[in-house]
């Protein structure tokens, strides 16, 4: 109990950073459940977004002007945040991108390109998002290649035993979620990088449900490539992040074409920029890299620890309390997870459900959140999710709880 009045005194403090969670919705206090689709902002990374274009907004790496040099600075600062976020040992191996799907999609490219050939093939695992399945198809098809899954068992975890039976002379390169979005099922990414490395394959490690939850160390994680999206962090959309080792990002084509990404442009020949410029054709999104800089500031400044150790806390008592609703079965019972829960209500359909709770000013995601394979795997055509963040409280869960007891009652 202790505990909890604790948690309630932080949290209105942390809550007050956030504007749009006093938000009413039909007159009811907004209840935010759907933070693995997308996060609300801090006060401060809008300020910052705002302090872009009020102060000193000019394009990037072009000009001589005092605006465009301010503006520069500002970019590369942030990049050098993001950098010490993730604990890349190099600001170069930091890759503005649009986002998970824009880095995943760069890879699977530029790689494609450079080492996949017909016959090859690209492990990924039952759970992914299509941002981790759709790119490596395309690849796939233009190289002929093929694409080996690795399956999960009842509760949603990763088999480990049937990777490495994967893991064959073909295997270019293995690409898996830190943790599923549909599940919350936290993969045991470092694990999967060790066995991959002994067989002298490269990873890339999906982190878009996974670096907003705990401490990302890339260098300790050792992954080839790390990729995910500003706005599940408290950032910005439109802006992300891939991480590479160095010496992939030198061997690797660019994976788009245009201005600041060259050295020299001829009719006859192009010589590519230095890294990290080879991957940023065209004006970069500076405002965003901005914005994602101060959200990971905000997240530094909350404590990775404390965010993680609140949210375990907000899955531990959410778990338990939709537990005790009977018709009610969670998908995804992994030891391991991010605060995230799927389930559905015994003969309501998940959209129904996801209506009634709106209407109660709840918001809940329903469907296959993008990731169909898993949904097949358990048999059904989508769940209804929660996903929970350090924002969120035990009062908005018991909220959530009462408005399930209410679609049920509606349906019986
Ligand atoms: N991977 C995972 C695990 C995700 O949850 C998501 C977003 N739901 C993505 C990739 C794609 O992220 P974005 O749409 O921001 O590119």
């Amino acid at each position: 109990m202790r505990i909890i009045i604790l948690e309630l005194k932080d949290i209105a403090e942390i809550r007050a950073d956030f504007p749009l969670l006093s938000k009413k919705v039909y007159n009811k206090p907004l209840v935010y459940f759907d933070n693995g689709a997308t996060t609300q902002k801090p006060q401060c990374v809008l300020d910052a977004i705002q302090e872009v274009f009020t102060s000193y907004n000019g394009n990037i790496h072009r000009g001589i002007h005092a605006m465009s040099d301010m503006t520069s600075e500002a970019y590369e600062n942030a990049r050098e945040r993001v950098r010490s976020f993730i604990n890349a040992a190099r600001k170069e191996e930091v890759i503005f991108t649009s986002g998970t799907t824009g880095s995943i999609n760069s890879v699977a490219f530029s790689f494609g390109e450079r080492y996949v050939g017909p016959g090859d093939e690209i492990i990924i695992s039952n759970l992914e998002h299509h941002a981790n399945i759709v790119p490596w198809q395309m690849m796939c098809q233009r190289k002929g290649a093929s694409l080996r899954i690795i399956p999960v068992n009842d509760d949603g975890e990763i088999l480990i035993d049937e990777f490495v039976k994967l893991l064959s002379p073909r295997t270019r390169l293995v690409s898996v979620t830190q943790a599923s979005n549909a599940l919350g099922t936290i993969v045991p990414v470092g694990e999967i990088i060790r066995i991959a490395h002994s067989a002298g394959i490269p990873v890339l490690v999906d982190g878009a449900q996974g670096v907003q939850h705990d401490v990302v160390d890339v260098s300790e994680l050792d992954c080839d490539f790390y990729a995910f999206s500003g706005h599940k962090i408290y950032g910005p959309t439109g802006i992300g992040i891939l991480y590479g080792k160095q010496k992939w990002l030198e061997e690797l084509p660019p994976y788009q074409g245009g201005g600041d990404m060259v050295e020299k442009v001829t009719f006859e020949k192009t010589t590519y920029n230095e890294l990290p410029f080879k991957f940023e054709a065209g004006t970069m999104n500076f405002a965003g890299a901005i914005g994602l800089a101060r959200a990971l500031d905000y997240v530094l400044e909350t404590g990775r620890k404390d965010i993680a150790a609140r949210e375990k806390m907000l899955l531990d008592y959410a778990t338990g309390k939709l537990a005790e609703i009977r018709p009610l079965k969670i998908y995804g019972n992994s030891k391991n997870k991010i605060s995230t829960i799927s389930f559905l209500i015994d003969g309501i359909h998940q959209y129904d459900t996801g209506t009634i709770l709106d209407k109660q000013g709840i918001a809940v995601r329903t469907g296959t959140h993008c990731a169909q394979p898993v949904m097949d795997r358990f048999g059904i055509d989508g769940t209804v999710r929660i996903s929970m963040c350090f924002y969120n409280t035990l009062e908005e869960i018991d909220t959530l709880c009462t408005g399930i007891e209410k679609v049920i009652r509606m349906f019986s």
